[in-house]
């Protein structure tokens, strides 16, 4: 049965049930140039399930190149699966057709991290935030102009900044440009791919408490993409742990932050300033995503690595109600 807030929006999701399902979602990238002889491919996300349920902060943290923009991007549609399913408020996106997939696409928006290169140089401020309910043919032109006018308010900027150019915005009034985008057309799930990373510790603090308050206002879900296991910390109720491609361990804020279980949480833990464990450095880089190790990818720079870690995949298992960790010591 769908709940009363989603069957407004032409959902079939029944009460309870998350609003994004990830099952099995793979997508892999010809890593042998557009011919791709070889028929090698970078397996950038492989094989990652989650759940996000509606008005949470998931927090999907690890290192640069582990996976983690590609899956929230594939999430929403902006490039098509190699394999799996994603489910979005009852409804399986592969399955849905022109124009209900273009009101459901109209419900998942981005935050991307450089909001200089987001927004076209070319135009105002003001056009850029018209471009969505252009596209969508959402509105009337009064209905939008005063849309517009709401939204660049909400985000604490003011009608000056429509007639301004992106080069003539700070790059945190331009992050909240970006915000102000996504929140245009209504959306249910904005992903925040490292939207705060570009900015200063002090901008950072600001945009993180607009988005808190949006979250709020606006019953938002959000998927919050981040290296900066800090700032995870700081937003997320629950959180998931990505290395080479894989979810290596799930959980609320309290099990990834208070009792992790996987080595590589441990590690990248232990690298939060004042955090009052002692460091663990991981040696050796990340492998490459095109030719990952056999067995536990991350044996290749685990502490706590044995002989059957390379040789036999640790299956992504639950360690506690709702917490999950792929290790064999786990
Ligand atoms: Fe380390 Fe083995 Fe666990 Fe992988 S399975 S994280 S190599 S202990």
């Amino acid at each position: 049965m769908a709940d009363s807030n989603t069957a407004a929006s032409g959902s079939v999701r029944a009460a309870g049930a998350p609003l994004v399902r990830a099952e099995q979602v793979r997508k892999y990238f010809p890593a042998g140039g557009m011919l791709n002889l070889k028929q090698e491919f970078t397996r950038a996300v492989d094989g990652v399930s989650l759940d996000i349920m509606a008005g949470e902060t998931f927090g999907l943290v690890g290192e640069s190149g582990c996976g983690k923009s590609t899956f929230g991007r594939a999430l929403i549609g902006l490039f098509p699966l190699t394999s799996g399913r994603v489910v979005f408020d009852g409804a399986d996106l592969a399955l849905l057709r022109s124009r209900r997939l273009k009101d459901f696409r109209a419900r998942m928006q981005i935050v991307f991290q450089d909001p200089g290169s987001a927004l076209n140089p070319r135009i105002t401020i003001g056009d850029s935030l018209l471009e969505p309910f252009v596209i969508h043919h959402a509105l009337t032109r009064e209905e939008r102009r005063e849309r517009i006018q709401f939204l660049i308010e909400r985000v604490g900027l003011s009608g000056y900044h429509l007639s301004r150019y992106p080069h003539e915005l700070s790059g945190g009034q331009k992050q909240r440009v970006g915000i102000a985008r996504a929140l245009a057309l209504n959306p249910a799930l904005i992903i925040c791919d490292e939207a705060v990373s570009a900015l200063d510790v002090s901008i950072q603090a600001q945009v993180i408490n607009l988005l808190a308050d949006l979250q709020k206002e606006f019953h938002l879900t959000y998927l919050f993409i981040s290296h900066n296991l800090s700032v995870v910390h700081h937003v997320s109720n629950r959180v998931g742990v990505m290395y080479l491609g894989k979810l290596v361990e799930s959980g609320s804020h309290a099990d990834i932050f208070e009792r992790p279980r996987h080595p590589y949480t441990k590690a990248l833990l232990s690298a939060i300033p004042g955090g009052g464990v002692e460091r663990i450095i991981l040696s050796g880089d990340v492998p490459s995503p095109a030719h990952p190790p056999a067995g536990c990818r991350f044996h290749t720079r685990c502490p706590q690595c044995r002989d059957f870690c390379r040789a036999e995949e640790p299956p992504l298992e639950a360690v506690g109600a709702g917490h999950y960790a792929a290790c064999h010591l786990k």
